[in-house]
């Protein structure tokens, strides 16, 4: 047999090996240092109590004869399906039940979504960005073209018309930035996909921590996107699902004449037996209105979170991208410093851990993750520190 030779394209992932590795050392040098981790990009509060409980009662369901569910239906449970469509159509966006496919979360589907896609397409993917795009993109042997993101454009890069791309892969609000596009900029992507026959693949895993009124919260909400974009959501930032695992996939019949969306559905049930059910009764315990209502007090508890470090930043006159409308805040290493050296100043001078942007792409050399991900208390603390150490 022979191995996939494109596994030999990938560029070792060592970015959060390095940073325990990092950590640990220094808390093994230092044992009463106290150490407070603003790296971490996972939820760190609980299930809604709604959430609890209709996966209890869904538990129960499974071990009574007349209520037990074998394999689901193979797009997902029409229950959640239509959660979905209803959370789409509150902001005006109609999409059918057989447009969203359920699964497992929004990485496995951005990875394998490439099944329909041909090996000869060139994609264009922003840099920095989340991993995830140009590793599966290097798997299969992809041309991949990079688009700058940089402090001259905010960290939003917009279509250059002299560059031809097949597909583009755009997350907005950003990780790692936290940067997210106004109406205008991702209109201007939505039309340089349809002039250049382009798919548009939309990672909208954090359309729930905008709350900017003016910012699309999903592609389709832009003239013409559904003949260009497939977008993908996840209920593991939205509603703490990291370790539970759901996340959907839009596909559009009006993409490319309806094909995809057929191909899409042919590739899941081949390889994809669908999310467990008593997942999906969770997942719509989410849209309820009393889960919308717990779940937004967790959301705004990492606002608040996001919203310390953006007034921190903004008095220090440190430049930075996100912060609002996101859980990410992407900083200027300050005296020009480069994003490992500033890990390690800030590890050692204020016991503070965050993510070197280098880790991201090339333009995140001078750049640096934080996140608002952690304990109220400690966020605040680390805010204090960064005040005495850089004002
Ligand atoms: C966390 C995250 C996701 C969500 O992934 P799941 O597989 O649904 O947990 C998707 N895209 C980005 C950029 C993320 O940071």
């Amino acid at each position: 047999m022979k191995l996939c030779p494109n596994f030999k394209t990938l560029e070792p992932s060592y970015l959060f090996a390095d940073i325990a590795h990092k950590v640990s050392a220094y808390q093994a040098a230092h044992p009463d240092a106290p150490v407070i981790r603003l790296g971490i990009g996972d939820v760190t509060l609980p299930l809604a109590p709604t959430v609890v409980d209709a996966l209890r009662k869904a538990a129960a369901e499974q071990g009574v004869k007349e209520t037990f569910h074998g394999y689901g239906d193979e797009q997902g449970y029409g229950f959640l399906q239509s959660a979905i469509v209803d959370y789409y159509a509150q902001r005006g966006v109609t999409l059918a039940q057989n447009e969203v496919f359920i699964s497992d979360g929004a990485k496995s589907d951005l990875g394998n979504i490439l099944d329909i896609f041909s090996k000869d397409n060139t994609v264009l993917i922003p840099d920095p960005v989340y991993p995830v795009y140009v590793d599966t993109n290097r798997m299969d042997g992809r041309q991949i073209l990079f688009a700058d993101a940089n402090e001259g454009n905010g960290f939003l890069p917009l279509p250059d018309p002299a560059v031809h791309a097949d597909i583009i892969y755009l997350c907005s609000p950003n990780n790692p930035t936290g940067a997210a596009y106004d109406r205008a900029g991702l209109q201007a992507w939505v039309d340089y996909a349809l002039e250049h026959h382009a798919v548009i693949l939309y990672d909208a895993a954090y359309e729930c921590f905008i709350t900017d009124p003016a910012l699309p919260r999903s592609i389709f909400e832009l003239e013409g996107a559904k003949r260009c974009a497939i977008e993908f959501c996840s209920f593991s930032k939205m509603a703490g699902f990291t370790g539970t695992r759901c996340g959907w996939t839009a596909v559009p019949e009006a993409l490319a004449g309806g094909e995809p969306r057929k191909m899409w559905l042919r590739r899941q049930t081949t390889k994809f037996n669908g999310v467990p059910y008593i997942v999906q009764r969770g997942a719509e315990a989410a849209f309820t209105d009393q889960g919308q209502r717990e779940i937004h007090e967790a959301l705004a508890y990492y606002q608040k979170n996001a919203a310390v470090l953006a007034d921190t930043l903004t008095s220090l006159g440190i430049w930075y991208t996100g912060g609002k409308n996101s859980p990410y805040l992407w900083l200027k290493c300050p005296n020009g410093m480069e994003s490992w050296a500033f890990f390690d100043f800030l590890l050692e001078k204020a016991n503070l851990v965050g993510t070197p942007g280098a880790g991201f792409g090339k333009n995140g050399r001078n750049f640096f993750r934080l996140t608002a991900f952690g304990d109220q208390a400690k966020t605040a603390e680390a805010a204090e520190r960064l005040k005495a150490l850089l004002g």
